[in-house]
């Protein structure tokens, strides 16, 4: 049976960039050696970092002044790099949901932290709308796409102080403004590669501004001097990213891939917003993922989610159950999920409909 592959991260990624992969773990670009068993320093290796970097900086039309590197540790670990290299005083952070809330408690450890706004009165179901940045803070957080509530920043904001961005889970989904941005970070595995890589753009004069001393391995400096090789980078999950830049580029890039990315979107949640039996939980259309849809059935069917879901997975559909702090349905509508997907997740519903209501 066909299965579709709706989970939140890691997630679905293009087939041929899977396929290439499994290649050049089998015989990397035909040396009669395994890409797990070659020297990062290799001749080999140093062209697929060069031209990752490369296609990031086309793909997202990053200016001069920008630094990209690949780091380990997940974007949970950029949480404490922002604080560590950017935080001498004060940090402002816009509380949107558990990653964001999760960021704004680590820079708690390195000095002061305002939240500017927060949508925790109503489970995170709304981007906040109507706040100031204070113009004395040292940087300025958000999360630009939050996966467990499925809401969705998309405008590139004008902030008086450096921006720094969470983009794990919306990066090269749509085309980004990164002049507005002094740091952007994304753990890989939602819409870029497996898990173990995560991308740091970051424009270098917002560096060396701390006066603590920051730990060689956590100094982005020390990542930009080394071209990412300071230690041992992650090698598979960085040439699968360099495949999966390169499949985006051949497809038209971040434009054409934004398109197939709201045509998704306004399919699924034109659906859910018809429908008798099932619901969005981000009623607030502006604030509304195009990568997270959530949803859940109606209070009258409430009962009936166990069964739906049972129903669903035996048509195919993987990894719609909801996180745990919303409920329902979550259906992860990345990159590399074909329309087709989405048309056959409503199929399912239309029909469960039929049969229950
Ligand atoms: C998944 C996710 C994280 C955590 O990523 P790790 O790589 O597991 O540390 C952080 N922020 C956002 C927005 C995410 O979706």
């Amino acid at each position: 049976m066909k299965k579709h592959n709706f989970n939140a991260g890691p997630s679905i990624l293009p087939r041929e960039v899977i396929e290439k992969t499994a290649e050049a773990v089998l015989d990397f670009q035909g040396e009669g050696l395994s890409i797990l068993e070659i020297s990062h320093r290799a001749k080999y290796f140093q062209p697929v970092v060069d031209e990752a970097v490369a296609l990031v900086k086309e793909l997202l039309n990053v200016p001069e002044g920008y630094s990209v590197i690949f780091l380990g540790g997940g974007a949970s670990l950029q949480f404490c790099m922002v604080a560590y290299n950017l935080l001498e005083k004060k940090a402002a952070y816009l509380n949107t949901g558990v990653w964001a809330k999760k960021a704004l408690k680590e820079a708690k450890g390195f000095g002061e932290v305002v939240e500017v706004a927060s949508s925790a009165d109503k489970n995170f179901n709304y981007i906040p709308q109507g706040w100031t940045i204070p113009a004395d803070a040292d940087y300025f957080h958000i999360t630009t796409n939050n996966t467990i509530y499925g809401t969705e920043i998309r405008e590139d904001f004008n902030s008086p102080v450096p921006m720094v961005a969470d983009m794990s889970s919306d990066i090269f989904s749509r085309p980004v403004d990164v002049s507005k941005y002094a740091l952007i970070y994304a753990g890989a595995q939602k819409n870029l590669a497996p898990a173990g890589v995560t991308i740091v753009i970051v424009r270098n004069d917002v560096l060396g501004k701390v006066s603590r001393y920051i730990p060689t391995m956590l100094n982005y400096q020390t990542h930009i001097d080394n071209g990412s090789m300071f230690n041992t980078p992650p090698v598979l999950p960085i040439y699968t990213a360099l495949l999966n830049l390169r499949y985006l580029k051949a497809n038209g890039g971040v434009a054409a891939v934004e398109k197939k990315n709201i045509a998704k979107a306004d399919l699924l949640y034109s659906y859910l917003d018809s429908s008798k039996m099932f619901t969005p939980t981000v009623l607030d259309k502006p604030s509304r993922s195009r990568m997270n849809i959530c949803f859940v059935m109606r209070d009258e069917y409430k009962d009936k989610e166990a069964d739906f879901l049972k129903f669903a997975t035996e048509k195919g559909m993987v990894g719609i159950k909801g996180h745990r702090l919303v409920g329902g349905f979550r259906a992860s509508c990345y990159n590399a999920l074909p329309i087709e997907s989405v048309q056959a997740l409503i199929d399912c519903m239309k029909e469960f409909e039929k049969q229950n209501a």
